[in-house]
């Protein structure tokens, strides 16, 4: 059982650090000046929206204010926490809502503002928030113990995430009161082991039980309960995650779900939430397991689905993204997605709804905080992302471009005695360290000893192959980064007000309109990997820092039925019908419109 670093001991470096600045200039560190439903916070006393997205926004702002040091933001923090900290009432209760509102006031949001407040407990290291979450959690025991309130809708499905904080009172406090509000909330909670059969089939309606944000916060179910609830951890999260993968997966480790379960269609959505939702469960259930299956999964997902659907300035996400997405314009008619509306795939502030708006800013923060773990006497490597970590007396630096290139240099200094260990992904070919071959391994450990001043490099290949996908198509992967054929486009602008909500530049919508054919299909099975700089953008749309150069050909895809602006789920004929050309496949998180499920082209 591995526990995470906070923000004052581990710091991103290098493209990682480069990353977080994009994003602080972009929209999370601006979203409280431009958007209504926080910066008009019922939270803050406005009118707008009293719910998830003042919290769901400080949830990523916060560690990203700490993470880059940001006075500014930090002091904005700061007054943010404080204002939530001064709605608290004497009783406990904090959310903004009248006394006869709490009965219908979805709980949901309690588990995510107390989440929150760790988070910033976790940065800051003021002592009187533990006070604020204890208070808050415990008049939400008295509340659920009396049957004042019950759990439902999101506050049921999402029952799990309350252990966030409760799990951290209960290592300090052991109150039996918390013990109590563990058994309640499994007791009145959603058990999604008697659901798992509705994730094999995609349905064309809503339900909370094939959500794809509760599917992504629902794999840590175990992870962030099993310490107050059965005291070992059984492994439910593989098998959760391999009905979902199996019935729902996509080539970079998210589930389709658009906005429930759709399936292994390549031309199914994928919301935000769940991408950076499923990002942090993976991090606690690596931190528990220590099983690096979790680590790789982490990697699949933050070097892929999550920078491929924000814009390069971080000002503009989709709600939903695809693994074959030739275009992102507005349906004219109806919606290609099952549940979501016409625009959920294009660029904008809040294209279909406002939730990815206010939680994609968790994303990169907390996976930057992932990079090291320790375990009493050892510490551990777990993403080798370019960070310095200082643990009382141990430094260490991690000077990569990993996962663009595979050299990972670590500079130590230490005072005292400690184990370190690096984990070696699976994929990883002829591996050196200090120059010298070593066998595959899963791991690499070194004992160093008080007075070391040392540097390690480690070095490994990564080797492109094709991994075969439904329906006879394949995608192309090397490492932990999946390549697609970029679709060249033109940007649309819209600058508008609709409902009260301003879309002006840097923060209005974009089309993203096709300029380059796009149906190939791959030719031969040779892959030739180019290795560049990493631009000021690390997933740069326009200079990518790896390219896969692929022979193809192009092939009669044809459109999905009824849609313009839509490649066709499975290709019509693999029959090539041009000439055999060299390509230059991109990183999917660099190809904003791109082609990643292909199949070969009959050869004769
Ligand atoms: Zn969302």
């Amino acid at each position: 059982m591995y526990s995470f670093y906070s923000s004052n001991e581990l710091k991103p470096k290098g493209w990682l650090l480069q990353q977080l600045k994009i994003q602080a200039e972009g929209l999370s560190g601006n979203l409280d000046k431009v958007w209504r439903d926080v910066r008009d916070s019922g939270w803050l006393g406005g009118d707008a929206e009293s719910w998830e997205r003042f919290p769901y926004w400080l949830d990523g702002f916060i560690p990203l204010a700490y993470l880059l040091e940001d006075k500014e933001m930090i002091s904005r923090a700061k007054y943010y926490v404080s204002r939530m900290v001064a709605l608290q009432r004497p009783d406990g209760w904090i959310c903004p809502c009248s006394d006869e509102q709490i009965p219908k006031y979805d709980t949901w949001v309690i588990y995510l503002v107390t989440k929150v407040l760790l988070g910033y407990y976790e940065c800051s290291r003021d002592e009187s928030i533990v006070k604020v979450i204890y208070d808050i959690l415990k008049n939400y025991y008295t509340l659920l113990s009396s049957g004042k309130i019950s759990l439902f809708g999101w506050g049921k499905a999402r029952w799990f995430e309350c252990f966030i904080a409760l799990d951290f009172l209960f290592e300090r406090y052991r109150e039996q009161w918390m013990a109590d509000l563990a058994k309640i909330l499994q007791e009145q909670g959603t058990d999604y082991r008697k659901l798992v059969d509705r994730w094999k089939r995609p349905m064309n309606y809503w339900r909370y039980e094939t959500h794809i944000v509760n599917m992504a916060l629902m794999l840590k179910t175990e992870a962030v309960t099993h310490n107050m609830l059965n005291g070992e951890y059984k492994g439910s999260a593989e098998y959760f995650y391999d009905i979902l993968y199996r019935y729902n997966g996509t080539p970079v480790g998210i589930f389709t779900g658009d906005e429930c379960l759709s399936g292994l269609s390549p031309i199914q959505g994928t919301e935000l939430c769940s991408v950076v939702d499923e990002m942090y469960s993976i991090e606690k259930l690596f931190a528990v397991t220590g099983d690096y299956k979790w680590a790789e999964r982490l990697e699949l997902i933050a070097f892929n689905a999550l920078p491929a659907t924000i814009s390069d300035d971080m000002w503009t996400h989709q709600y939903d993204q695809m693994s074959n997405q030739i275009a992102c314009i507005r349906f004219p008619g109806r919606s290609l997605f099952r549940t979501n509306n016409s625009e959920a795939h294009i660029f904008g502030l809040e294209p279909s709804y406002g939730c990815c708006t206010a939680n994609f800013h968790q994303g990169w923060p907390k996976f930057a905080l992932s990079a090291f773990m320790k375990d009493r006497d050892k510490i551990i490597s777990v993403i080798p992302v370019p960070s310095a970590l200082d643990d009382e007396g141990i430094n260490i630096e991690l000077v990569t471009d990993y996962p663009f290139k595979n050299t990972l240099k670590y500079i130590i200094r230490t005072d005292k005695d400690f184990k370190f260990v690096v984990r070696i992904p699976s994929f990883a070919e002829n591996i050196t360290i200090n120059g010298n071959k070593t066998e595959k391994t899963p791991e690499i450990s070194f004992e160093l000893t008080a007075g070391d001043n040392t540097e390690i490099i480690i070095s490994f290949d990564t080797l492109p192959y094709f991994e075969n996908r439904p329906y006879g198509l394949k995608t192309v992967k090397c490492g932990s980064l999946v390549f697609s054929l970029p679709v060249e486009y033109e940007k649309k602008m819209h600058e508008y007000v609709s409902n009260n909500v301003e879309r002006k530049f840097p923060y209005c919508d974009y089309e993203y309109i096709p300029r380059s054919t796009w149906n190939f299909g791959f030719a031969d099975g040779k892959l030739k990997v180019n290795r560049k700089e990493i631009s000021d953008i690390p997933f740069s749309s326009s200079a990518p820092p790896v390219t896969v150069t692929v022979k193809m050909a192009e092939i009669d895809w044809g459109l999905e039925d009824g849609f313009e602006s839509v490649c066709a789920k499975i290709p019509e004929s693999t029959e090539p019908i041009g000439e055999e050309r060299e390509m230059q496949l991109y990183p999917y998180g660099c190809a904003k419109l791109r082609v990643t499920e292909i199949p070969f082209v009959n050869i004769k």
